[in-house]
């Protein structure tokens, strides 16, 4: 059975390997996650072309995402790496220290720190591990009150409970990344910590100057994102349910609400949807995942999310490859237990005004009410793919087309699949041969199947889809 869910897996130390990285795309990873908070631009193109490399020597389709730090907002390093804080300890955060830090006062690399807190502020460090209530800002020093204590190391990061810091998006820093984002064609460009549609409005300004065409994905992990959700949703691609910082941001108990309500929103929008952050936490240092993390995966899938994403296990885990076949088991037994949404989508009450879109969701209809084996979409842009893709219909949708750029974009929808082809005709009805000709030879349908099949009668324009099809397998051969 195909699986629906896409694998988002981040790449760092445990998955380098060339060998490591052929075995973990065999095993189901449809796209890779750059973490741009570590390594150099140079770093970053040669990854990139491992990643492709690897891709080709297995025969799979494999989409780059490349993750933006944003303003993540951090401890400076520690004269002894770290320090333990106990409750009730008093503890400076200094904007203005230059030193390493020592049990008295850390430096900070956010100088608006100060700024944006006062007396009676929550901030939670180490993901939420340890809890200062400030006490008093005095000049840079913000002076704090340990409420939940621990071990406080080099870099960790700093949130405040309910939001409002004012640092903006995209950092300096972020500003290159984007360059170099484009200079590798990332499929997929992820800012951190936006907090407005105008955040995103911005990274597609500065990806379009630097020449990139990636699929903007807003990250959802700030408490401000999340009142005006829909217009982030709008000015995105793709969201990501960034469960780890939005956790300390919101509480924690907030977030399956959230999740649901996010999943829920992209779709309904057209915008593709990541869950992300501890999915299968245990197997950094486990071959098996416990229990919740097996359900939590198979819930996020029964959301409807298109991808699920794994971080620290891929990046440094002990059993990269492990934990992608874990997470493609899941998916596909949950896909199981899922009901399709066929018929009680937007398809009533919604108006369509583009002739692709209504030829994609005529198709999705049809298959959705009859019997067929698949949908086939010849595109070139991967638009119909995508609108197709919204709606559940329960049979796969092979997206076919010979741009490169679009075979690597959908491998983030849910449902679709990526298949080269480039038609040797100018004219439709026989491209629609040569195409079930090639899904019949790559072991995807066989004779008797039916199948919806959606071209454009302008081959190899983008946007001109306008026929749709429902063939039956080998029939043109009676
Ligand atoms: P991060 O984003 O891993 O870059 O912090 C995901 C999250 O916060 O959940
Ligand atoms: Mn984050």
């Amino acid at each position: 059975m195909l699986r629906r869910t896409k694998i988002v897996a981040t790449l760092g130390p445990a998955s380098s390997d060339a060998k490591v990285l052929e075995q973990m795309i065999s095993a189901g990873v449809d796209v890779v996650r750059m973490n741009f908070s570590h390594g150099s631009p140079q770093d970053h193109m040669a990854r990139a072309d491992k990643v492709r490399a690897a891709a080709i020597a297995v025969g799979r389709t494999v989409g780059i995402l490349a993750d933006l730090q944003g303003p993540k907002i951090r401890v400076r390093k520690f004269k002894n790496d770290k320090i333990i804080l106990n409750k009730g300890d008093m503890f400076i955060l200094d904007a203005a220290w230059d030193g390493l830090g020592n049990q008295e006062r850390v430096g900070l690399d956010y100088k608006e720190l100060p700024n944006d807190v006062s007396k009676g502020s929550v901030l939670l460090l180490n993901d939420g591990m340890l809890e200062f209530d400030v006490a008093e800002v005095r000049g840079t020093e913000v002076h704090c009150r340990v409420v939940r204590g621990g071990v406080l190391s080099n870099n960790k990061g700093i949130n405040r409970k309910g939001g409002g810091l004012t640092a903006p998006a995209l950092t300096d820093k972020d500003k290159e990344d984007i360059k170099t984002a484009a200079l590798i064609k990332a499929d997929f460009l992820a800012v951190s910590f936006p907090r407005s549609a105008d955040d995103m409005h911005l990274a597609r300004e500065l990806m379009h100057e630097a020449g990139g065409k990636s699929l903007l994905v807003a990250k959802i992990e700030r408490a401000e994102a999340i009142p005006v959700l829909g217009e982030i949703i709008d000015a995105s691609d793709a969201i990501m349910v960034a469960r780890g910082d939005l956790s300390v941001e919101v509480g924690d108990a907030a977030v399956p609400g959230l999740q649901k309500r996010m999943i829920k929103m992209a779709r309904a929008r057209n915008k593709l949807v990541i869950t992300a952050t501890q999915m299968m936490e245990s197997m950094i240092s486990n071959p098996i995942p416990t229990r919740a993390e097996v359900s939590d995966v198979a819930n996020a899938v029964l959301d409807g999310t298109d991808a699920v994403m794994l971080s620290a296990e891929t990046a440094v885990g002990d059993y990269p490859v492990e934990t992608i076949q874990a997470m493609a088991r899941i998916c596909v037994q949950a896909e199981k237990e899922k009901e399709d949404s066929s018929t009680d989508h937007r398809l009533s009450h919604s108006k369509f005004n583009r002739v692709d879109q209504s030829i994609a969701m005529s198709a999705l209809y049809a298959a959705s009410h009859f019997k067929v084996k698949a949908i086939v979409a010849l595109t070139q842009s991967g638009s119909t793919a995508l609108w197709m893709s919204r709606v559940n219909a329960g049979v796969p949708i092979f997206a076919l087309t010979p741009v490169e750029a679009t075979l690597t974009k959908v491998t983030l929808f849910s449902g679709v699949h990526p298949i080269v082809f480039k038609s040797s005709s100018k004219d439709p009805s026989a491209t629609l041969l040569e195409a079930e000709e090639k899904l019949v030879q790559s072991g995807l349908v066989e004779d008797g199947d039916l199948m919806v099949m959606t071209v454009g009668e302008a081959i190899g324009k983008s946007g001109h889809t306008n026929t749709l099809k429902i063939v039956r397998v080998g029939d043109h051969k009676k």
